[in-house]
């Protein structure tokens, strides 16, 4: 199948079947998103909305928690991955946003990285989620799932793959696809035992068809009768190398 048509069968299957997926993080507004998405790094999201809602109650404003020292913000976030570094993170956010961006979340991806802990990959989720812009972020589950699919073609990095997804799908379609492929990872397409026999996109996956289909079968037959044959031809190989040392032996003696 052309990569062309696993695009048109992804976006046709997704967008009929979860049309409004969304992030998972709990927030109310951009900071409260930017804090959250700082936190989920290498953490689940079902751990960070835990510690989000009293960080969001007693730190509601970038002026709130520019005041607090990282010591006071590791209290709320001892149990999320990270901790020291996070704190940091968030207490250098807060002072930038405050000091720079008057206190907004800024849109602009190039400016969002400036700010402490965001990545490309946070500014790009925060650049779609909060400002519809057509920004793929790639974390581990869109970086898997795509290349499994066949979206995506020997990308190496985040970023290869970030530059495939951006170039085949639609510009409207793009912050919608960042939350397909992480939904679909997170509860189908799981790293270790993806749930393929039951994943409803099977007929167009890539790794499905290299894998499972009755194509993928008959070549797995084929490569194993092969290998039978040779070994049966090393076999009668050895048998008569030994023969004809024996017979060259006899005739010494
Ligand atoms: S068929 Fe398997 S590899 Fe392909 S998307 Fe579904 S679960 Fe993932």
């Amino acid at each position: 199948m052309l990569r062309a048509e696993r695009y048109r069968h992804f976006i046709e299957y997704f967008s009929t079947n979860q049309p409004n997926a969304e992030t998972e993080l709990h927030y109310g507004n951009p900071f409260q998103l930017l804090i959250a998405v700082i936190l989920s790094a290498q953490c689940t999201d079902k751990r960070i909305n835990q510690v989000t809602p009293s960080i969001f109650r007693d730190f509601p404003t970038p002026e709130a928690l520019a005041a607090a020292t990282p010591e006071k913000i590791f209290e709320y976030i001892r149990s999320v991955s990270y901790p020291n570094n996070k704190s940091k993170h968030l207490a250098g956010m807060a002072r930038m946003l405050v000091e720079v961006f008057h206190g907004e979340v800024p849109s602009d991806i190039n400016d969002l990285q400036k700010l402490p802990g965001v990545g490309r990959k946070t500014a790009n989720v925060i650049a779609s989620v909060v400002f519809e812009a057509p920004a793929m972020a790639v974390d581990t589950h869109v970086f898997r799932v795509a290349n499994r699919i066949g979206l995506t073609n020997k990308a190496k990095t985040p970023l290869a793959s970030e530059k495939q997804l951006t170039e085949y799908l639609p510009a409207e379609t793009v912050r919608f696809a960042h939350h397909w492929l992480i939904l679909h990872g997170r509860y189908i397409c799981l790293a270790r035992s993806p749930k393929c026999e039951t994943c409803p996109i099977n007929l167009f996956c890539r790794y499905y068809e290299h894998n499972h289909t009755e194509a993928a079968l008959r070549r797995a037959e084929a490569a194993k009768a092969k290998k039978l044959k040779e070994l049966k031809k090393k076999k009668q190989l050895d048998f008569i190398a030994k023969e004809l040392k024996k017979r060259s032996v006899d005739k010494d003696i």
